[in-house]
């Protein structure tokens, strides 16, 4: 079968040793279980590849937002423990089961479901219990989550394994919110004591969590971006050591000169005020680079700073050189990692686009092939 997009000089590298060593680096900060969280592609990272590597190197669970996620990682034949983390549908639990996903229950209704489902299939369901305690998101409201608690207990075809929530200020290190979020979700884990239940596992902190607050690790943590050597907020604390993993390279597939006054791209935006030498690079907002980056982007060529001019295309955009740059057709740019002493960090591109890392990483999609240099069988 031919693979037409394996040609393609833009390509997204990850460093699974990075995120091996992240994952070393907040087990040794926080010396609890870590459900390494994975959704969304493993933060445009490639799902099965990077949740291979974090279950080989001891991730104890794993962490996706949707059954098709989950389902994805059975296929490719990974065995570790599954948590699917976001609100379901009654007619979704059927998957859930036959996949041996962790199913999140955030509700009596969806308990309902989900013990329906698994007693037609004859399957006990494994269930974490959502709490919500300052999203207002899904979850059933910590100041009311007794019955659904006492209920769960009760439920012939569900196996409580965990109860969570989920913090909403985490990645500011000052927010006052993140102690409250903590109270609340002491409180709904009181009930497993007054009912003089064993306690599932009580799990609570994200990335703001793990870098910010120790009181929130309890008995397993969620990181998502650390894992991938990024911060959630630029303003959060390196309490953990963390090593970026992806980088965005493409090269250079045209050169031109250009004279002054001549406008460059859709629109015409941008012109050179006097002759200047420009490159094509093949890779625009159709791969999900942010088209924010018009006139606005900088890439790295032959390990120097250049800026994006004109319109970002839907598959390519230009650069300009000035009029003494140099640049050769096939020579590599890079518009997130490092080339010689410049480095472009995926905080630097989301600022300039105006969004957050998570965004700039989620939506690198499936046009872009994804390499795990030093890995044979990525899976
Ligand atoms: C996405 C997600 C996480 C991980 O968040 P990060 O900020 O990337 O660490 C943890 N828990 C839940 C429920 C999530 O949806």
């Amino acid at each position: 079968m031919s693979e037409p997009l394996n040609q393609r000089p833009t390509r997204i590298v990850v460093d699974l040793d990075a995120v091996g060593g992240n994952l070393r680096a907040i087990r040794q900060r926080v010396g609890v279980p870590v459900m390494a969280i994975v959704k969304a592609n493993a933060y445009g990272h490639g799902l099965v590849p990077v949740a291979r590597h974090l279950v080989a190197q001891g991730a104890e669970q794993l962490g996706v937002a949707f059954v098709e996620e989950g389902e994805a990682l059975r296929r490719a034949g990974i065995t570790a423990p599954i948590l699917v983390l976001g609100g379901i549908l009654g007619r979704q639990v059927a998957s859930l089961l036959r996949n041996d996903l962790e199913i999140t229950v955030s509700s009596l209704d969806k308990l309902r479901q989900v013990e329906a489902a698994a007693e037609a299939l004859g399957r006990k369901a494994v269930i974490h219990l959502k709490v919500d305690t300052g999203m207002e998101r899904i979850g059933v409201h910590s100041y009311s989550c007794g019955p659904l608690i006492e209920a769960a207990l009760a439920s012939r075809w569900c196996q409580i394994k965990g109860i969570y929530s989920h913090l909403a200020c985490a990645d500011d290190p000052a927010s006052p919110m993140t102690a409250l979020q903590l109270e609340r979700f002491s409180e709904a884990c009181a009930h497993f004591d007054r009912l003089g239940a064993p306690m599932p596992i009580r799990h609570l902190a994200n990335s703001g969590g793990v870098l910010h607050f120790p009181d929130t690790w309890l008995d397993m943590v969620r990181p998502g971006i650390i894992l991938y050597g990024v911060l959630p907020d630029p303003d959060a604390h390196r309490t953990v050591e963390l090593r970026p993993a992806l980088s965005l390279i493409s090269q250079v597939v045209y050169f031109k000169v250009v004279r002054a006054g001549h406008p460059v791209g859709y629109g015409a935006t941008w012109a050179p005020p006097a002759g200047t030498r420009v490159v094509t690079v093949p890779i625009g907002y159709g791969d999900g680079y942010p088209r924010a980056l018009s006139n606005n982007g900088e890439v790295l060529i032959r390990g120097r700073r250049r800026p994006i001019v004109g319109r970002l295309c839907m598959d390519q955009f230009m650069v300009d050189l000035g009029p003494d740059g140099t640049a050769y057709v096939e020579d590599d740019v890079v518009l997130i990692g490092s080339q010689g002493e410049e480095t472009i960090r995926v905080e630097d591109v989301a600022r300039r686009a105006g969004t957050i890392a998570y965004e700039i990483l989620t939506r690198l999609n499936e046009r872009v092939p994804r390499e795990y240099p030093g890995v044979s069988q990525p899976g």
